[in-house]
């Protein structure tokens, strides 16, 4: 028998736009809507630096439109950009070709906070935010999640975690659904290189051995968050803002296999799972064609071959990112963005080679312990706020070593 799952008949080509190109989901998403021609087409490409790609990437997919942040790598842009494709330059650059005409979904894969403001612009203009920049909704999810509701916009997970919870949701995201009905949402971690490593000294963690995460591929800054588990910490605080449940209803399981990509456990004791190979591809496709599934030419699982999945419970005290993440969240305000921005500082730090790995932690801590907190704060308070932090953090690395 030939099951049907979507109806293609009334699909319209879907103009997308990629913030973050050269990413690792960016690069993710490009094989993406190579994968599905007829319904996807990318408008526009963004980049902080790396234009010579964008150039290529607009050359394979017929985008017209890219942003370049970086000031000199953008007049580079321009000066080698063939007729026919025009680059906005500099630090708006990104935020203006997010809000630009014709577009149906903006996918922000910027890395950080860079992500806020070409998040908000497009979602001021209505447009649908496939998000994988969990950043911008642990700093500024009430502010995000407003917006969007004023303007239409729908918010599109990206995060295989998110991904998972809103297909077991059945598309319902932050637009007001009721989630009375949930009774937890687990998210599954994979625990990332050194969750079954006690033998490992975490002051002597190379940047090497921190990069190598067991299952997946991706940049640095969110593969050194997933060996601290702050990235486990901050998708609590994405799943907060995209899903409207609080946060002791949302726990985090350790799951090396990496299969089933989250739960949610509902008040009558029924339990659904999303499971897929481990292949961003599949979240960023969903987000993609949603609310319609298309055969992109994923593979599927060998359930046999995978025999068992194994579970557990993190061990917070070897990891404190994790509680320090859930307990900015529960102090809201501007704290989150203040533990976010201590964070990016912290592994940019550690990439540098300028602290240790338990050195993150350390500098997060005396950062979030500092903050004077503002209550339902605006959105200059949170940038205020992002911006002490990263004063904060460098002052304090120039003052003593967190290295010691
Ligand atoms: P990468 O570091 O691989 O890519 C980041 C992208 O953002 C690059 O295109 C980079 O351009 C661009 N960029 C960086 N800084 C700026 C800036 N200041 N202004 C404008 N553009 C900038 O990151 P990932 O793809 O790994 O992650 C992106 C986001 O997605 C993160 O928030 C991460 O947490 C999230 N995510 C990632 C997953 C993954 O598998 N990688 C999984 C789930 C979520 P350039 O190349 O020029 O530097």
């Amino acid at each position: 028998m030939q099951y049907k799952f979507a109806d293609r008949s009334d699909w319209i080509l879907k103009n997308i736009v990629i913030l973050g190109s050269t990413g690792s989901i960016g690069e993710s998403t490009v094989r993406v809507v190579k994968a599905l021609p007829d319904e996807l087409r990318v408008v526009g490409l963004t980049a902080n630096s790396n234009y010579r790609r964008v150039l290529e990437q607009a050359a394979e997919l017929g985008a017209e439109h890219v942003a370049i942040s970086d000031i000199t790598q953008a007049a580079k842009c321009a000066e080698e950009a063939p007729a026919g494709v025009h680059v906005y330059q500099g630090a708006d650059s990104v935020t203006q070709l997010a809000a630009m005409d014709g577009v149906d979904v903006v996918l922000c894969a910027v890395v950080g906070m860079a992500g806020l403001r070409p998040v908000l612009a497009a979602v001021d203009r209505g447009y649908d935010v496939a998000l994988a920049t969990k950043e911008v909704l642990v700093s500024a999810g009430s502010i995000v999640t407003a917006a969007a509701a004023a303007s239409g916009s729908k918010l599109l997970p990206v995060d295989s975690e998110h991904s998972a919870i809103f297909q077991c949701l059945g598309g319902c995201a932050a637009t007001g659904e009721d989630h009375h009905a949930v009774r937890r949402l687990v998210l599954t971690a994979s625990g990332g290189p050194f969750i079954d490593r006690h033998d490992i000294d975490f002051d002597k963690v190379t940047v090497e051995e921190a990069l190598a995460h067991p299952k997946w591929d991706m940049g640095r800054k969110i593969s050194v968050d997933s060996a601290t588990l702050m990235n486990k910490g901050l998708e609590i605080l994405e799943a907060r803002w995209m899903f409207d449940v609080p946060l002791d209803r949302i726990e985090v399981i350790i799951h090396p296999e990496s299969i089933v990509h989250s739960f949610v456990e509902f008040v009558d004791g029924s339990m659904l799972a999303q499971l897929g190979v481990p292949d961003m591809r599949m979240a960023i496709q969903y987000a993609l064609t949603y609310p319609v599934r298309l055969d992109g030419g994923l593979p599927g699982l060998d359930l046999e071959e995978l025999g068992a999945l194994h579970f557990r419970m993190p061990d917070e005290s070897r990891f404190p990112c994790l509680s320090m993440a859930i307990e900015a969240g529960k102090r809201g305000g501007t704290m989150p963005a203040v533990l976010n921005a201590v964070n990016e500082v912290a592994v940019e730090k550690f990439l540098e080679q300028c602290i240790t790995f338990s050195g993150i932690w350390a500098l997060v801590r005396k950062v979030i312990d500092e903050h004077q907190v503002v209550d339902e704060p605006s959105l200059e308070d949170i940038v205020t706020a992002d911006e002490w932090a990263r004063g904060k953090a460098l002052e304090l690395l120039g003052a003593d070593s967190l290295t010691d």
